[in-house]
């Protein structure tokens, strides 16, 4: 163990870092243009490897772009933990998205560095390519590539509005392509990021520990009725689709209440054909997105939503049917680094709440191949991919503490 007072990154550099990077693509409106394998993009990496290579670390760079900075353990050879997140942003993006987690990592490194400490395990601070999915359209690509869920071809022949592939922009870049993505042993990954919505702030908490990213869903429900003049037709003699709505809707909302809090039913399309005021609707359609952090609860909701809507087309005699048209499946983060997450926090005393993530990141691609948990920042009203994005120093230096703290238990620290 450490003796006397708990180690601190330094916040000033932190934030000042965060400064000078974000002036690299600065936008009128206060915020960031630096899209993926743009000029601004490999002028922010540069900016970044230099503040690597003056802290004693080496570089590099794989075939899809993703770069490593690494930092010897006492084992070089044992497994690294890894950090990191992201440097592109959106074309008008925020100063602190992605950023945030890439600088934190290289703080921690910088601190180990002040504080004399060295690890067991190589620490390595990751800046996965083409995070944003904005200018080629395939978020999280580099992460995806590096944990195998992705082929190497189906990245490089992304291609953006202007017809310029992610393979010719790589080697305009210099980074040689071809050869395979090797992907080095991870013990553990770690990624700090601000959280891009409004719970944290909300409840007035420093940290989030995520726990995990959510299950989500959607749904399109088809009821067949049949079209009737809405005046002379009897209502016990109409073929009505509504009124197996006006059954499911309650049913939906108990079905996502009984798993409160964490559950989310969102109904945000109701079509009826032709959609006329005086007509008895012949067709309806419904999307429901459905979501749940746990997979058990998430595919029991599926499950009861399936059930309710059977019964109900079965009590009111008509046709119909509900189909999945897409999902994405979420993830669980490893039990043994939300610990050390844990950990960090009563040791810092900060307040902190578990959390789920609403919102996809490259730390679920390496959570597929790797033990991987998030760390959470509040920003401003919750607000990101918005060049109005905004954190406070004191809570940006909080979660870059909590990762110095778990990524110093987890390498095997040493004074
Ligand atoms: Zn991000």
């Amino acid at each position: 163990m450490l003796s006397g007072r708990a180690p601190r990154v330094n916040g000033e550099r932190l934030w000042s870092r965060l400064m000078a990077m974000a002036k690299i693509g600065a936008t009128a409106q206060g915020g960031c243009n630096r899209q993926a394998l743009t000029d601004a993009d490999w002028e922010g990496r540069a900016l970044l490897a230099s503040w690597a290579h003056a802290a004693g670390c080496t570089t590099r760079v794989d075939s899809v772009g993703n770069l490593f900075v690494h930092r010897p353990g006492r084992e070089d050879t044992l497994p690294v933990v890894m950090t990191g997140s992201h440097l592109d942003t959106q074309p008008t993006g925020g100063k602190f998205d992605g950023v945030y987690g890439v600088i934190a990592g290289l703080e921690v490194i910088d601190s180990l560095k002040d504080l004399e400490i060295t690890t067991e395990h190589p620490i390595e601070v990751v800046v996965w390519c083409n995070e944003e999915g904005c200018r080629f359209p395939q978020p999280m690509m580099g992460s995806a590539v590096w944990a195998g869920r992705t082929p190497l071809e189906s990245a490089y022949a992304l291609a953006d509005p202007a017809g310029k592939s992610v393979r010719q922009e790589l080697e305009r870049l210099d980074v040689p392509t071809g050869a395979p993505v090797l992907r080095q042993s991870v013990k553990a990954a770690l990624e700090v990021h601000i959280e891009q919505g409004p719970v944290l702030e909300r409840c007035r908490k420093t940290i989030g520990i995520v726990t995990g990213v959510q299950h989500m869903s959607r749904h399109e429900l088809i009821i067949e009725g049949q079209e009737a003049h809405a005046g002379p037709t009897p209502m016990e003699m109409r073929r009505d689709p509504i009124r197996v709505l006006a059954e499911l809707l309650p049913a939906f909302y108990a079905a996502a209440h009984k798993r409160a809090p964490d559950a989310r039913l969102t109904i945000g399309i109701i079509e009826t054909s032709p959609g006329s005021p005086n007509t008895v609707p012949g067709r309806l359609r419904v999307i429901v997105d459905l979501r749940h952090p746990l997979v058990v609860e998430y595919r029991s909701l599926r499950e009861e939503i399936d059930r309710l809507v059977a019964e109900s087309l079965q009590r009111q005699g008509l046709k119909g049917s509900i189909r999945c048209v897409w999902e994405a499946p979420g993830v669980e983060f490893d039990a043994e680094c939300i610990a050390a997450v844990r950990q960090a926090a009563a040791a810092l005393q900060l307040n902190a709440m578990d959390i789920v993530s609403g919102a996809g990141h490259d730390s679920v691609n390496v959570a597929a191949v790797a033990p991987t948990t998030m760390i959470f920042v509040p920003c401003a009203g919750g607000l990101s991919h918005n060049e109005a994005e905004s954190a406070l120093p004191s809570d940006l230096e909080a979660g870059a503490n909590m990762l110095l703290h778990a990524v110093m238990a987890l390498a095997g620290a040493a004074a």
